[in-house]
């Protein structure tokens, strides 16, 4: 088992790619704390994951509240007395042409998958200095490197995360802490099924390994750069994509 008795917060794990990640942590020996906005849908994944046998808790955070992520390292604390990795993975979309963005558009997307990153890394890893090691991913996105038509507040904020990634990871080297990110192409989850049929089409004739990723292939990866096996690498951005970028 790659990950015994490691304990990882996982943001966004009520569905789609925080969800799968929480589970293959958890068939790899973690203790997991899945962490979401929506307790109702977190219920399920504790469901899935205390099937399996592993430890877990759930706890109803909004990412963009900096009280609510402390308040998820001192629960974290209490219950396994240390944190070993952090994905931060909650992310949102709002969609439209920049020129027809709304104000609050751009602000909550940034809100979510940036100061959401900043808030969760920040809090975690003043736990992680403390322990003298760690690992932190967040979930970017391709979007992030090479921008996308409608997605201005979306590619802001994951081009952010990777800025963000960079910075930490050079910051908590030191201490013994990795900092990564990964960027996905199109996955087969809630937020990309709701994307109209031609759309869908259109990116697919953008892949070069013609099919879409689906959450466990990223979860693949997850489990790769927080595990041992992963210890030499920080401050990096992988791409997860089909070829696409
Ligand atoms: P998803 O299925 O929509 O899951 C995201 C989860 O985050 C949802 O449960 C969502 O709750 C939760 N969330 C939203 N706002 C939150 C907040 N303020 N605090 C805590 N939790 C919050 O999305 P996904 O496709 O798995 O995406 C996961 C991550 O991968 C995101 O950062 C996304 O940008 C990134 N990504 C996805 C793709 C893709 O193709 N799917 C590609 C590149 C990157 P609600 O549903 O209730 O809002």
């Amino acid at each position: 088992m790659l990950l015994k008795d490691k304990v990882a917060i996982i943001t966004g794990s009520a569905r789609g790619i925080g969800k799968e990640i929480a589970l293959t942590f958890a068939r790899e020996g973690a203790r997991v704390v899945c962490v979401d906005i929506n307790l109702d849908i977190l219920a399920e994944t504790e469901k899935e994951i205390s099937a399996l046998g592993a430890q877990v808790l759930s706890i109803a955070c909004d990412v963009t509240k900096s009280n609510d992520v402390e308040q998820v390292v001192n629960k974290t604390l209490d219950k396994f007395k240390k944190i070993d990795i952090l994905i931060s993975n909650a992310g949102i979309t709002a969609d439209t042409l920049l020129v027809r963005m709304k104000e609050e558009d751009w602000d909550r997307v940034l809100a979510v998958n940036l100061k959401g990153t900043f808030n969760c890394i920040k809090a975690a890893s003043k736990v992680m200095m403390k322990q003298r090691g760690g690992s932190i991913l967040s979930t970017a996105s391709v979007i992030g490197l090479i921008g996308n038509v409608g997605q201005a507040n979306y590619a802001a904020s994951k081009a952010g995360v990777i800025g963000l990634t960079k910075s930490a990871a050079k910051e908590l080297a030191s201490r013994g802490i990795t900092v990564n990110a990964i960027a996905p192409g199109f996955i087969q989850t809630h937020m990309t099924d709701r994307l109209p049929e031609q759309v869908k089409s259109k990116i697919l004739e953008k892949i070069p390994l013609q099919k879409f990723g689906t959450p466990a292939d990223v979860a693949q990866l997850a489990l790769f750069l927080v595990s041992e096996k992963a210890r030499y690498i920080t401050g990096q951005v992988i791409c997860i994509d089909g070829g696409m970028v």
